[in-house]
């Protein structure tokens, strides 16, 4: 199979949001509603680095476009269209099959068209996709928003990922919903486009709620308090030891959960939001006007120190 039956057999997509998608130089995108802006994001996977060679490929279809959905989610966007830039060692129809099937599953879900990309042969899988979402500008999730006296929620629970990848590099026994929860995310877009005009500040918990928050702390210029037995932890976590539950809630990646910063007035439409989409959504922490990021267990300060992922150090 060359490149071109490739891109025909798996990728090529029915045009609703674009006059020309695949299979031109490039693709012409139709205008977009009155009064709205793009947002557009990107995020790359790298076997061996975000992946292993032998994850399931619908899985991995689906989480590579999940974590750029996640991104529009936390802008507060809707879902438009995306390219996929491909690098694969093979043509492997067994692999391609699934993967565009979980990719092109959840792409659906949301409405989201694929518009385009680039595929070449190389020595390992690279995954990149770039999504393209709009929003109104002034009801934007920014993460340069967030004010003083805010309450910070976060959706869903935390650290179910890192739990579930602990378990697997363990060989240990991972239950399906916990390794669901990290192969195959749930991007909250509902969610996002439900607090415009209720959140101020917004993202996505990708590194971990601790490096993740100090972005939205230091583009907004506050620092913030976080209750740590207020964390949400599903059943898994509580069965751990506390300290481990935190630090896995807290330092590992992969949630792609929303953390957003609300004015207290805003505490009974969250409630009414929980309810009507059916997910958890928990007040855990205070934005403060002292500089950093503070823990506190049980109101008394936690003399230990949480830290986010990061790729360089
Ligand atoms: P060019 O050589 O002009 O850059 P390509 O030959 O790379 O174009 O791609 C041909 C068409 O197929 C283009 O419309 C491109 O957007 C699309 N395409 C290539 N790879 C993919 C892919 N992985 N998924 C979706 N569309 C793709
Ligand atoms: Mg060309």
């Amino acid at each position: 199979m060359n490149e071109f039956d490739l891109i025909e057999r798996y990728f090529r997509q029915k045009s609703a949001y674009s006059h020309i998608g695949v299979g031109d130089d490039a693709a012409l995108l139709k205008d977009l509603p009155i009064g709205m802006k793009w947002a557009i994001c990107t995020d790359v996977l790298v076997q061996d680095r975000h992946f292993l060679s032998d994850v399931n490929p619908f899985c991995l279809g689906h989480k590579a476009l999940a974590v750029n959905l996640s991104d529009l989610a936390a802008m507060g966007a809707q879902a438009r269209a995306f390219t996929l830039s491909l690098v694969l060692p093979e043509a492997n129809p067994s692999w391609l099959e699934p993967f565009s099937k979980g990719l092109l599953t959840l792409a659906q879900q949301h409405d989201c068209e694929l518009i385009g990309g680039d595929t070449t042969q190389g020595p390992l899988t690279v995954i990149n996709i770039t999504a393209l979402g709009y929003v109104p500008l002034e009801q934007a999730l920014r993460r340069d928003r967030a004010q003083i006296k805010d309450d910070i929620w976060v959706s869903g629970d935390l650290g179910d990922a890192a739990w579930a990848l602990k378990q697997l590099k363990a060989s240990a026994h991972c239950p399906d919903d916990m390794r669901l929860r990290l192969e195959q995310p749930t991007p909250r877009l509902a969610l996002g486009q439900s607090l415009r005009g209720i959140a101020h500040a917004c993202l996505d918990i990708s590194d971990g709620l601790a490096g993740d928050l100090l972005h939205i702390l230091k583009a907004s210029d506050v620092g913030a308090c976080i209750e740590l037995s207020a964390l949400p932890l599903s059943a898994a976590l509580q069965a751990c030891p506390r300290q481990e539950a935190f630090e896995l809630a807290l330092s590992g990646g992969d949630d792609y959960e929303l953390l957003f910063t609300a004015p207290a007035e805003q505490r009974a439409a969250i409630a009414s939001l929980a309810s009507a989409l059916a997910l958890r959504l928990t007040r855990i922490g205070c934005i403060e006007k002292e500089k950093g990021l503070r823990f506190t267990l049980d109101g008394t300060i936690s003399p230990h120190v949480y830290r986010g992922y990061n790729h360089f150090i």
